[in-house]
């Protein structure tokens, strides 16, 4: 159950109980805003089997800072909840440039919230992070640096279990992504869209089915989406005659798309395709490159806030009893329904202003 942010949804239970029903083994991928103990204990009855907490580096002025809002302290007070209800849990977190280096504070702070595992995930360079490439790329140095750290504490600890995988960018070596298109995994977006993995919403030309018109059966073997990259027929170039072939079935389908505008050409990511420069060269980006600050919560904790008027008020299962549409911010909106709280967050985002960007900026790298 992942997102965006799944508590947004107020039928999240509802879900689970039908995924649980169905023997599917399901997991809470969280911000931790808003988890509180009774939402938890409500997903848990459903059959919840475990929770992964995002968090985006070992401190809080780090961490709030990739997060884009102030949220340390309720992902630390999320990680109790889990921890409280005995549910199997682990953070996860993306590495990038900015927290590559505090990657033993951030496995220290894992062992200390009792996480069961770690998934330290580096950076995937389509989507927004290609867009922040300049300022998240790591260097070649730091991904060794993080490789030895990694394998320092499984020589000297067996808990929390770490998940790291050296980005293939780095290695030249590209990665069976999602275990190969159409393979062995469905996502079912937020609008009932399908797709053989989460980023592929980004290959513009492929048409995806939708499960309100089709039976997950039949979308299975859709011809024109799942059919279209899965196994090695449709290879071409290098991959066609590649021994690594049904090992990597060519990497990431999304990663082509996005590098090269095809998704049917060779993993960028590959030493072997003739697209690699177009990785290596963005391997080389430098460019400092500032981000915006952590926006603050609008709401307080004292309680709901007064009424906007106009707008129409959650019903008695809201967990937090807001008006649905109310103007909160980044993870903290579960009592907003999707479609508004998206156009909110990204409306908040453009309207910081500058003055206060930069003063709060420096405020939080100073600290
Ligand atoms: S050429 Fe294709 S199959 Fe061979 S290693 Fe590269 S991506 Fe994998």
């Amino acid at each position: 159950m992942s997102g965006g942010e799944p508590l947004l949804r107020r039928d999240l239970a509802e879900i689970v109980a039908s995924a649980h029903r169905a023997g599917v083994y399901t997991q809470l991928v969280t911000s931790g805003v808003g988890l509180t103990a009774d939402r938890l204990g409500a997903l848990l009855d459903a059959g919840l089997n475990s929770v992964q907490l995002s968090l985006q580096d070992a401190r809080r002025p780090g961490s709030d800072l990739i997060a884009g809002r102030v949220s340390y302290d309720d992902k630390e007070r999320a990680a109790g909840v889990i921890r409280a209800a005995r549910a199997p849990f682990g953070p996860n977190v993306v590495l990038h440039r900015r927290d590559l280096d505090n990657l033993p504070e951030i496995i220290e702070v894992g062992a200390r919230w009792g996480a069961d595992r770690i998934e330290l995930a580096n950076a995937q360079f389509h989507g927004w992070a290609l867009h922040n490439r300049a300022a998240l790329m790591p260097t070649g140095g730091q991904l060794d640096r993080a490789k030895a750290t990694v394998a320092a504490w499984r020589e000297r600890h067996e808990r929390p279990e770490l998940v790291w995988v050296m980005p293939d960018h780095h290695e030249g070596v590209p990665k069976p992504c999602m275990g190969g298109w159409g393979a062995r995994s469905i996502t079912v977006g937020p609008d009932r869209t399908a797709l053989p993995c989460p980023a592929a919403y980004g290959i513009t030309d492929l048409a995806f089915p939708n499960v309100r018109d089709e039976p997950l059966a039949r979308i299975w073997s859709d011809p024109a989406a799942f059919d279209a990259y899965r196994g090695t027929d449709w290879m071409t170039g290098p991959c066609r005659e590649c021994p690594r072939r049904e090992a990597d079935f060519g990497g990431c389908r999304c990663q082509a798309h996005a590098l090269t505008g095809d998704a049917a050409r060779t993993d960028p990511a590959c030493a072997l395709s003739p697209d690699h420069h177009l990785v290596r060269r963005r391997g080389r980006a430098r460019t400092p490159v500032r981000l915006p600050p952590p926006r603050r919560p609008p709401l307080t904790r004292s309680g709901p806030p007064a009424r906007v008027a106009g707008r129409r008020r959650c019903g008695a299962a809201c967990p937090a009893a807001r008006p649905c549409g109310a103007p909160t911010a980044g993870g903290d909106r579960q009592a907003v329904r999707p479609a508004a709280s998206a156009a909110v967050y990204s409306s908040s985002i453009r309207t910081t202003s500058r003055p206060a960007r930069s003063s709060r900026l420096a405020a939080i790298e100073a600290r």
